[in-house]
């Protein structure tokens, strides 16, 4: 198993930084999720640890030994990419072991791996079609078979599951989560999808503008988002945030409760019924859940409540919410604790 370390890593392009220092430590066996919005940096951190492109200044670490020098094959990670890169005219069989043939691995042992690759994957009667009779899951699993047969110790993994539709995605999402626990594999995952990134990660680390925002579990980004950027980018519908003035929610009698620039809370905190008026602006039937876009004071707020309820835009309701539901950020947007 192999941990990764990133020391202070930046890249730049002529006038482009796509990282401004990032400091990050992935332990042995996790599963690491990057994400952040498109053009965060997300692919530049991935494809640094992979080798595939030269950090500016800083460096990286594979079980404690300094990589940042050493080309790509030298480093013991595997890769899968977004598009897969199958090659059409070769059977599944043979896109696997592509990279084995071409590190000249011996014939027996290539089968051996195959093999047992395939039967983890659930690809044995598949290997000797083409990747053109396969499903779309199916063409997953042989890019992901090819990354494991060359039992590397670290996986990193570019949005692969993006091509999947949905229900596909989910599926696959799990299954690469119990792989990765019962080989104990070390993961880096880049996705732009928060939901994504909350069902596998151990560790999520959001990225912004090239700097890491924040990385933590995903329970713990979920419920104390260091700063507005990740209280609004993780759960959906994203959090409330509402501005405080003279120590009230904007333009309302509502008392934030302390000293704060806005107050965080999330649509899932509050109910129907209570202490607070709020005027329903638009209204959203999901099936299971109802969105209400309210208005407070001057603020919106969005509510998210069971979707039992019958309310139409216009009324007039009243809301309330624990103070324990609350989160305070000052002007910066930095979490106040
Ligand atoms: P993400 O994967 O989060 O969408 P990237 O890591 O691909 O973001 O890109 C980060 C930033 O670096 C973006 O502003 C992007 O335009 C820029 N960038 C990426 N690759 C290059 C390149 N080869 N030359 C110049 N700029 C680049």
């Amino acid at each position: 198993m192999s941990s990764i370390q990133l020391v202070d890593v930046a890249k730049r392009w002529d006038s482009t930084t796509a990282l401004e220092g990032i400091d990050l430590e992935i332990a042995s066996g996790s599963f690491c999720v990057l994400l952040g919005p498109s053009g965060c940096g997300k692919s530049t951190t991935l494809r640094i640890i992979a080798g595939l492109e030269t950090a500016s200044s800083g460096r990286v670490l594979i079980d404690g030994r300094d990589v940042t020098d050493l080309p790509p094959a030298e480093r013991g990670i595997a890769m899968v990419f977004q598009n897969y890169a199958l090659f059409p005219h070769l059977t599944v069989a043979d896109n696997i072991t592509f990279g084995l043939s071409v590190r000249r691995m011996a014939a027996a042992e290539a089968s051996k791996r195959l093999a047992e690759t395939a039967e983890l994957l659930g690809l044995t009667a598949l290997l000797a079609r083409k990747p053109s009779q396969l499903s779309g899951g199916q063409q997953q699993r042989v890019a992901l078979a090819r990354a494991l047969v060359a039992q590397a110790k670290v996986c990193l993994m570019d949005e692969p599951l993006s091509n999947l539709d949905a229900q596909l995605r989910q599926e696959m999402r799990a299954e690469l989560r119990q792989l990765q626990q019962r080989l104990g594999l070390t993961v880096v995952y880049v996705t732009h999808d928060q939901a994504e990134a909350m069902s596998m990660a151990d560790q999520v680390v959001l990225l912004n503008r090239g700097r890491v925002e924040q990385a933590a579990t995903p329970r713990s980004l979920y419920a104390a988002p260091a700063t507005t950027f990740a209280a609004s980018f993780i759960g959906t519908p994203a959090m409330n945030l509402l501005r405080v003035a003279d120590g009230r929610i904007a333009g309302s009698d509502v008392a934030a409760g302390r000293t704060a620039d806005w107050l965080g809370l999330r649509p899932e905190s509050v109910t129907l019924g209570g202490r607070v008026p709020a005027r329903v602006r638009s209204v959203e039937y999901l099936g299971a859940d109802l969105i209400l876009h309210c208005g407070v004071g001057s603020e919106s707020l969005t509510v998210r409540t069971g979707g039992q309820a019958e309310l139409a835009t216009g009324s007039e309701v009243l809301l309330d919410w624990p103070d324990t539901a609350l989160h305070y950020f000052d002007a910066e947007g930095r979490r106040i604790h």
